[in-house]
């Protein structure tokens, strides 16, 4: 089946007698048992839950695992494969992530002794370069949040498969639907399902997505211990959000691709990133492993004012944090998503007070470029 139809009919879990074409909210934090040493497969809604369950496996399927836990947030998600590692193991990450996977990083993975050294992941002798003996992953986000930095999944597999580490891949920007990491080599894939999967800017979800046994049994340990499950309601809410991930990503990267061109085109903007510019550094890597270039875009406008001006202007767009929702939402990384993220650290990466995201909603293009034009005029 292709993808558009697993979006909706994803899983072949039947729970439900009645006929119900939608899955039902089974509201449940516990389970009868039928006798001693007997189960029905569920025995509290921390280990399982039917309706969470029926979201994992379609996420299992869109990825091509063979297991998806869901949490109930991204970063909830990033925390639990943390305690994959232990104090003196080093990880590499991609210079460029979201701001809350580098908070995490830099406070929490360093308090308990694992050393995170972020690099540019899309060079790959540096990359080599940097594996110690007590390297255990690498941890990528492609493309990058918000500087679209794109890594050759492939290429990294390659030289974690030779030297016996873990590839993780935060898949959140483009989705099963553009781009599945376990296909190309990486082990471990991480979602924060807040964004394209939910759809609707109304859920917090995360989620990690495998396709090895071993690795599958060691991470549900720990998320059955730690316990940072997605609810069953939350869990029906993005399975809803799923069936039209197809149709929405369709139209938010065919109106991103536009907006892109548009923006460029204009005076007050510097700098336009969008992994969709045949002149992008890492578009041939993009067209290689992407089935397309998804619908964020950064820009770089010509003075501080300019960017608050157009943050405080816009009207149908919506000057929020978070991305993927069918609602454009416009962002400003510098106070926002990488407010934590160390000063120099940001200037290096060009997260400055004159950078902008944009997060393509699915709303008609010429509304959207109109906002922004009278935004940018006024
Ligand atoms: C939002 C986001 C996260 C964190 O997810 P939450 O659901 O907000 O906890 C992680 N990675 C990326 C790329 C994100 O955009």
């Amino acid at each position: 089946m292709k993808l558009s139809t697993r979006c909706v009919h994803g899983s072949d879990k039947c729970f439900d007698t009645t006929g119900a074409v939608s899955v039902p909210i089974f509201q449940s934090a516990t389970f009868t048992h039928p006798g001693v040493e007997q189960s029905t497969g569920y025995d509290y809604s921390r280990l399982q839950n039917p309706t969470r369950e029926y979201l994992e496996h379609v996420i299992a399927n869109l990825e091509e695992g063979t297991d998806a836990m869901a949490f109930s947030s991204g970063m909830a998600a990033e925390a639990t494969l943390m305690e994959l590692f232990s104090s003196g193991d080093h990880v590499i990450a991609s210079d460029d992530l979201y701001g809350g996977s580098v908070r995490l990083f830099q406070h929490i993975s360093a308090k308990n002794g694992i050393d995170v050294t972020l690099t540019d992941t899309g060079d790959i002798d540096s990359l080599r370069q940097m594996i110690r003996p007590q390297t255990k992953a690498i941890f990528v986000e492609t493309p990058t949040n918000p500087m679209m930095q794109v890594t050759d999944i492939a290429a990294v597999a390659k030289i974690t498969r030779a030297k016996g580490l873990l590839l993780i891949v935060d898949n959140t920007f483009l989705t099963p639907y553009l781009q599945r990491p376990l296909t190309l080599g990486a082990d471990i894939v991480v979602h924060s399902g807040t964004k394209y999967l939910g759809g609707h800017n109304d859920t917090l979800a995360g989620f990690l997505v495998v396709s090895d046994e071993s690795l599958s049994q060691r991470l549900r340990f720990i998320y059955k211990t730690t316990g940072a499950c997605l609810s069953p309601f939350d869990s029906w809410l993005i399975i809803r959000g799923i069936k039209t991930l197809a149709i929405r990503m369709q139209q938010q990267e065919t109106s991103a691709r536009l907006i892109a061109q548009w923006l460029r085109e204009q005076q007050k903007i510097r700098n336009v990133y969008y992994c969709g510019f045949d002149d992008h550094p890492g578009y041939a890597i993009s067209k290689k492993q992407s089935a397309g270039f998804g619908a964020m875009i950064s820009f770089e406008v010509d003075n501080a004012q300019t960017a608050k001006f157009l943050l405080e202007s816009v009207k149908l767009i919506s000057f929020a944090e978070s991305l993927g929702g069918v609602e454009t939402l416009l962002t400003y990384p510098y106070l926002q998503t990488h407010a934590d993220v160390p000063e120099d650290q940001r200037t290096a990466k060009g997260i400055t007070n004159k950078l902008l995201r944009l997060s393509v909603g699915i709303e008609d293009t010429d509304d959207l470029i109109a906002d922004l034009s009278t935004a940018l005029e006024s």
